[in-house]
């Protein structure tokens, strides 16, 4: 099998020859760039399974705009973002510009591995099939119907709907903003707490009284949708 290529940009030499000799031991064939036009220019020849991205970039282009210039070229490529800034609205804006996933600098190593793995697994959106899988929850899209450990959730429209979006990103953090565009289509009010109120509904419903917990909370980011716990 040919090894999977990851993209990673990254302008302090140090952590990007880190990040580069991490990804290479895990077996990945890993393709450098230190600025946007390098990242553009790096893969023309091989397609990236995956981009890490860093956000504060040197060359005039940042990462947020490479996220835009990636996703033209590759638009199902997974993005995950480092940033150094480490501030809500920092991670919302990369979010909303189409990365998938993000970590705050410095991470930790097996972290980004873990990251990395998932991000790979997921490829692209998963697409609409007539059953979605994650642990035990089954969604039959055909019907609207879902099941948890084989047992039938009645669920309201609004909450099928925020499900359905959910498990669509699975593993990837998804924005309130986001939610609220697709699921409601609304432009992003800060006022509501409509999302939070209707993710605990369908908590309830979905997560109350099993033991593997899917809907986790990104705090000041969004919600994300995982069988894996989340710190
Ligand atoms: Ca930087």
């Amino acid at each position: 099998m040919n090894p999977k290529v990851i993209l990673v940009v990254e302008d302090e030499p140090r952590v990007l020859a880190s990040i580069k000799q991490g990804l290479e031991e895990e077996g990945y064939r890993v393709l450098t760039a230190t600025n946007a036009a390098d990242a553009m220019q790096e893969s023309l020849d091989l397609t990236p399974d995956l981009a890490i991205l860093d956000i504060g970039l040197p060359g005039g282009v940042n990462g947020l705009q490479l996220i835009g210039l990636l996703r033209q070229k590759f638009p199902s490529l997974p993005i995950l973002m480092l940033t150094a800034l480490g501030t809500n609205y920092d991670v919302v804006r990369g979010l909303d510009a189409g990365a998938d996933d993000y970590m705050v600098k410095p991470f930790n190593f097996a972290e980004l591995m873990a990251r990395t793995r998932s991000l790979l697994r997921r490829g692209s959106l998963a697409p609409i099939t007539e059953e979605i899988q994650v642990a035990d929850l089954v969604i039959y899209t055909a019907a609207r119907k879902v099941t948890r450990a084989g047992k039938e959730i009645s669920l309201t429209t609004k909450e099928y709907d925020l499900l359905f979006f959910l498990v669509r990103n699975r593993d990837r953090v998804v924005t309130r903003r986001e939610i609220a565009e697709v699921v409601w289509q609304l432009k992003f009010d800060t006022g509501t707490n409509v999302i939070d109120v209707y993710v605990n509904y369908l908590r309830n419903k979905i997560d109350k009284g099993y033991d593997v917990k899917l809907i986790h909370t990104v705090v000041g980011v969004g919600y994300i949708l995982s069988e894996e716990p989340r710190k």
